[in-house]
């Protein structure tokens, strides 16, 4: 087995819960049973939703769990240099726009198409900014409207041709971006998407073993066509099923009880924490 470097990458939006528990050890036990490397990233880039409280409470509630990462921890909102310039190489290659509409405005869109495309995330950007001239989005600009940057899907999943991952689960994958339509890749609150943050992230750590929940499956669409026109390694995956509770709904942030620091105050030992988590 070559020895895999694997990352758990939460964000600090809340106490971790099982759900979590049994993600990180996915990520750890593949690292320890290869001889490999266990790296742990803080996904703090969105300021509205992220508190670094959280991110304290996950460095504690993991050593706890004695669940011990390797070198550094990386956390997002240090590394804004590194997203900027992954934006600018994209932006050279004429793949991105500026996006000037609200919420608001994609919605009303949306409801006025007969049969808008829909994507894993729901109905896709109608691609109202995609033909806009340069002059009006200089004028725009100028005039000091907020804008998001979006990627030209089609124009993007074209110039990258066909292209596949591996999941230790579901075996070899076809990406397929173009499902996802033109999504948003930076914002003014928010410098990097998480499509984005993530796919560079993981390259720069060097991970090869990409552990997460099935919810993340998707995604890897992007990360995939990320890769591909950033020339940056693609790792192999392992996209787990999740934590579901007794009557099948998977654990969100809203049970409480399963957080590790209500089961750690009940009195539940660490290993059983991480029994209960699967492991
Ligand atoms: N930060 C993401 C989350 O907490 C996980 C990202 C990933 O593993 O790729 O849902």
């Amino acid at each position: 087995m070559t020895e895999a470097v694997t990352r758990f990458a939460p964000s600090p939006t809340g106490r971790l819960h099982l759900g979590h528990v049994h993600s990180a050890l996915q990520g750890w036990s593949s690292a320890k049973a290869s001889g490999g490397r266990f790296l742990l990233r803080i996904e703090d880039i969105d300021g509205t939703r992220c508190r670094p409280e959280f991110t304290e409470a996950i460095l504690e509630d993991l050593t706890w769990l004695e669940i011990t990462w390797d070198g550094p921890v990386r956390r997002q909102s240090e590394h804004f240099g590194d997203y900027r310039a992954a934006l600018a190489r994209l932006k050279g290659q004429g793949l991105l726009y500026p996006c000037f509409c609200t919420r608001a405005e994609i919605q009303a869109e949306i409801a006025r198409s007969a049969a808008a495309p829909h994507g894993p995330e729901g109905p896709l950007y109608p691609g109202t900014c995609r033909g806009l001239s340069d002059s009006e989005r200089e004028l725009r600009m100028n005039a000091g409207e907020t804008f998001a940057l979006r990627i030209d899907m089609e124009k993007a999943a074209s110039r990258a041709g066909a292209l596949f991952w591996e999941d230790d689960l579901a075996g070899h994958i076809e990406a397929q971006p173009s499902g996802h339509g033109d999504v948003v890749l930076a914002r003014k609150e928010t410098p990097a998407s998480y499509h984005l943050a993530v796919t560079v992230d993981d390259a720069l750590q060097g991970v090869t073993l990409v552990t997460r929940g099935e919810d993340l499956f998707a995604a890897t669409d992007v990360h995939r066509l990320l890769q591909a026109l950033l020339e940056l390694p693609t790792p192999r995956y392992r996209h787990h099923p999740l934590l579901r509770d007794a009557e099948g709904r998977r654990l969100a942030k809203r049970d409480k009880a399963q957080t590790v620091v209500s089961l750690r105050e009940g009195g539940t030992s660490p290993a059983e924490v991480r029994r209960l988590a699967g492991f």
